[in-house]
């Protein structure tokens, strides 16, 4: 059988498009689901943002992705299924109070599109405050999840899956644009979606921070291989502009298991906890370490959370 082609090398940053250099600045492995093989992560001169390598073609994304894959995980068991229930209750209320989608607190409920859904938790949440919430994502198990939540959720990726012309108030990006093999072709699918003066929310890991810095290749946030661009502000913000968007809005904030799980990482080398019961207690205790982890994000410039929000 003929191999598939490879997919072309990653010669210009995905973020600014300046070209990268030949030498990567990382080597790392799955440190979470033990994918096998090794990726390297390039940085940009330029930006700051980093490109993993090799690139990997659109069609063979969802090998990345276990069944176990949080977002994706159904949490069996009654104890571990209320525990999941109440994180997932907490994390949600905690985002809405939060930058970037603070900004849609005050918005009148309208329509929006959640890129990479998941089990449709978030959008969920705006489906109860009236909204309308389209939810796009590639896994089958999660969108029947979504679907159940009142969430009009479809499989596939923005490339394959087109939205209406202008139909949209706000489209969310949690912690899904770094997974995406076409950032700048992806936001500018979005930004034809929304209406004009409509605004997309982002949040991804911030590749400037100094958990990467400290971490490297143990840093939790990598999540080598399915986090294909690393983002810096700057890039983020550099994107965002090239796709047609004005800026509006560029912050840091600190997550809850990031400080943890790097350091988990950096003494034993993978995930303890990839799921069940530990993993709802771990989650639990990383929250009680939330104060320091911000106290040092404080001192050390910055947290290891990106957001923007931008108006089409
Ligand atoms: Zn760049």
């Amino acid at each position: 059988m003929p191999e598939a082609p490879a997919a072309p090398a990653v010669s210009n940053c995905p973020a600014c498009d300046a070209p990268l250099p030949d030498a990567s600045c990382i080597r790392g492995v799955d440190r979470l689901h033990g994918v096998a093989g090794a990726q390297d992560v390039v940085a940009c001169d330029r930006c700051g943002s980093g490109a993993t390598e090799p690139p990997v073609a659109a069609g063979e994304l969802t090998s990345l992705y276990p069944q176990a894959y949080g977002p994706y995980d159904a949490a069996s068991g009654r104890l571990v299924g209320t525990m999941s229930a109440a994180i997932r209750w907490w994390q949600g209320r905690r985002a809405l109070r939060r930058p970037p989608l603070a900004s849609l607190r005050e918005a009148r409920a309208g329509s929006l599109v959640d890129v990479g859904c998941g089990r449709g938790d978030l959008a969920a949440l705006f489906v109860r405050r009236g909204w309308r919430a389209t939810g796009i994502e590639p896994s089958t198990a999660a969108v029947a999840a979504a679907r159940e939540q009142g969430v009009d959720a479809r499989v596939g990726t923005l490339a394959d899956t087109p939205l209406e012309p202008g139909a949209y108030d706000a489209a969310i990006f949690q912690h899904s644009l770094e997974h995406t093999v076409e950032p700048l072709e992806d936001l500018e699918r979005i930004r034809r979606a929304l209406r004009p003066g409509g605004l997309v929310l982002i949040t991804v890991p911030n590749f400037a921070c100094w958990q990467r810095r400290r971490f490297a290749d143990r840093w939790y946030h990598l999540d080598l291989p399915r986090h294909r661009t690393h983002f810096s502000p700057a890039g983020l913000s550099a994107v965002l502009e090239r796709a047609g968007f004005d800026v509006l809005s560029i912050g840091t904030s600190t997550s809850t298991v990031g400080l943890p799980a790097s350091i988990q990482y950096a003494l034993v080398g993978r995930c303890l906890f990839p799921g069940g019961l530990a993993l709802r207690v771990a989650a639990g205790l990383c929250v009680l370490a939330l104060p320091i982890a911000r106290l040092l994000d404080r001192v050390g410039g910055g947290g290891d959370q990106l957001h923007a929000v931008a108006r089409s």
